[in-house]
């Protein structure tokens, strides 16, 4: 492991302080990072702890709900308001990992968390682009049965590992963040990058920048939300694929539905093509296959993961009829 320091800021102001400094990042739970670290994928020389920052979950001024950046990931799903109108969201993160590293990871370490491709973790004997721009992808023609069908390159098909993720995704959450820069927001939709020719890229994160807090806008009042993750495993797995779905209906119509899915492309995917199909028309499962039909039409499987179109297509389909018979 390289040689690194460590400070824990007391404030915001003081993280970016520290953050600034050449090699430094940011930690979280460490859930992640540490072990990034342990495998020398990560090389930081400096690491600012940033777990005594904002861990506020509150209703803001427009109904909707505040959730500060170092809010661990159990907090937030056990949070009486993220369960009663964010359901989505506890489902999600619940269907993560297990309790003991939910109890410590953080909200803005969930959202910046890496990939989970093997060859990436392999830094002795495997080829990563992602790892070390120019050096091949082992993915490509390897074990690529966990990789993405939807917004990869022929540099990179790797997929984001969150669940978490895909609920904000679908949520329509804005992610805040503060740097040497200043303060702005973005959609979580436009933080995370496809990897292009340039896969060690994976967000819009600025040097020094630090994720501050999420911003979730107010439910419709009729609106039903759901998560359903498919993996090998019922418990400590990472999806293979997985669906967030956001459904409100009126007399039988779509009046809105957003969808996000995991598992599938290096960023959570939003479903738009899908969403547009459905929006004004008819809530049946007849029309909830053909706009995932529709939202998979461009998939690019690779030789091990061909299985995945068909699972996502039967499990948008399965997740909205379930959400459709809630409202009905
Ligand atoms: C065995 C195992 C199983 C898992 N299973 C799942 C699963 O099924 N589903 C799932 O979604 N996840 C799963 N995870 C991943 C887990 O959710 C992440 O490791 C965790 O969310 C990372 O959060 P952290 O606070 O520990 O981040 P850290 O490891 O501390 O940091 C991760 C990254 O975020 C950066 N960072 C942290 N906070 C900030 C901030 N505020 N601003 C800017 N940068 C920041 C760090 O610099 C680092 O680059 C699993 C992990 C393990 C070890
Ligand atoms: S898929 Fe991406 S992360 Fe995995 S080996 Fe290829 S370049 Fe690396």
């Amino acid at each position: 492991m390289t040689p690194f320091t460590y400070s824990r800021a007391r404030d915001t102001t003081e993280a970016i302080r520290l953050g600034a400094a050449d090699c430094a990042k940011y930690l979280g739970g460490g859930t992640n990072l540490i072990d990034l670290m342990r495998e020398t994928v990560e090389r930081p020389t400096a690491l600012v702890d940033v777990t005594g920052l904002s861990t506020l979950i509150e209703e803001s001024d427009d109904g909707g709900l505040l959730i500060g950046a170092a809010a661990k990931n159990s907090a937030v799903a056990e949070n009486l308001a993220v369960r009663q109108r964010y359901p989505v969201l506890a489902k999600a993160i619940l269907a993560g990992a297990s309790a003991q590293i939910r109890n410590m990871a953080t909200v803005g370490g969930n959202i910046l968390q890496r990939t989970r491709c093997t060859y990436f973790y392999d830094e002795d004997g495997s080829r990563c682009n992602k790892r070390t721009p120019g050096q091949g992808c082992d993915a490509i023609d390897g074990f690529n049965r966990i990789h993405a069908i939807l917004g990869a390159s022929s540099a990179c098909v790797a997929t984001h590992p969150s669940d978490m993720c895909v609920a904000l995704a679908a949520l329509d959450a804005t992610v805040h963040l503060q740097g040497p820069g200043g303060a702005r927001s973005i959609p979580l939709t436009a933080f995370h990058t496809l990897p292009g020719e340039r896969p060690q890229i994976e967000t819009v994160l600025q040097p020094g920048e630090l994720i501050t807090a999420i911003a979730l806008p107010a439910p419709a009042a009729a609106a039903r939300s759901s998560y359903r993750k498919v993996r090998d495993r019922a418990s400590y797995a990472f999806a293979l694929i997985s669906v967030a779905a956001v459904l409100d209906v009126e007399d039988g119509a779509v009046k809105d539905v957003r969808v996000a899915l995991g598992g599938v492309a290096p960023k959570p995917w939003r479903a738009h093509k899908a969403e547009g199909l459905l929006r004004g028309g008819p809530a049946t499962e007849r029309a909830f296959m053909a706009a995932a039909e529709a939202e998979l039409a461009d998939a690019a499987p690779l030789h091990g993961n061909g299985f995945k179109v068909e699972l996502v297509k039967r499990t948008i389909t399965a997740v909205l009829s379930a959400l459709a018979g809630e409202v009905a």
